[in-house]
């Protein structure tokens, strides 16, 4: 999956503020320090695309980027802050749902976990309020290099019994290690069909 370009366009502080809608959208959100912005660099064979995040209490903005002249990319704001206030959390809480739900050309929203943690009841709760408004999701298992491939299989298991609990099915799963590039040609290929669908 050769990438021709790929190219910052603009930080919005809120959905009403993104790109008009007019090309297939593909966002990554996960919690800060999970490995997005290593993710979305090895995705699009860069090395400083995507920043990353930084501390908490930095202005949280929806970037941007297009790929290949053809879709977005998108770098969401990392949430689950220990430090961030009930308040902030509120308000950046709104600002992603706005986003995903008002965001027409979302095609899909990939969040990562890092494939070291047992269920978090953050991203739990945050992925149950994705399937009730039914907006297509797909879970990134990042930084499986840091685990054996049992430890991996073990984990992401623990994940899918908790998911089970609560819906039939489980959305589509890739396993990545930015370090080693394990998962790029997977993903791009999902994101390839979906753009050209
Ligand atoms: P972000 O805050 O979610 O954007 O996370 P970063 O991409 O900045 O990564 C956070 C830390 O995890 C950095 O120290 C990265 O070098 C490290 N990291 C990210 N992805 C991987 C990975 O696939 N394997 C390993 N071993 N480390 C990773």
């Amino acid at each position: 999956f050769p990438i021709h370009s790929a190219d910052f366009v603009i930080s919005s502080p809120r959905a009403d503020k993104c790109p008009e809608p007019d090309m297939p959208e593909f966002a990554f959100i996960g919690r800060s320090n999970v490995g997005k912005s290593s993710l979305i660099n090895m995705l699009v064979n860069r090395k400083d695309l995507a920043k990353t995040s930084g501390r908490p209490g930095k202005t949280q903005l929806i970037n941007h980027f297009l790929v290949n002249e053809q879709w977005y990319l998108v770098d969401l704001p990392g949430y689950g802050y220990a430090k961030v206030s009930k308040e902030d959390r509120k308000k950046f809480m709104g600002m992603i749902n706005h986003y995903v739900k008002e965001r027409p050309n979302l095609i899909n929203l990939f969040v990562l976990i890092d494939s070291r943690h047992t269920p978090q009841k953050n991203d739990l709760e945050f992925m149950a309020m994705l399937g009730r408004e039914g907006i297509p999701f797909s879970i990134v298992f990042t930084k499986i290099d840091k685990l054996s491939s049992n430890q991996v299989r073990k984990n992401i298991a623990a994940y899918g019994k908790e998911m089970l609990k609560q819906w039939e099915e489980l959305p589509p799963q890739f396993k990545t290690s930015a370090s080693s590039k394990i998962g790029r040609m997977e993903i791009m290929a999902y994101i390839d069909n979906l753009v050209d669908a």
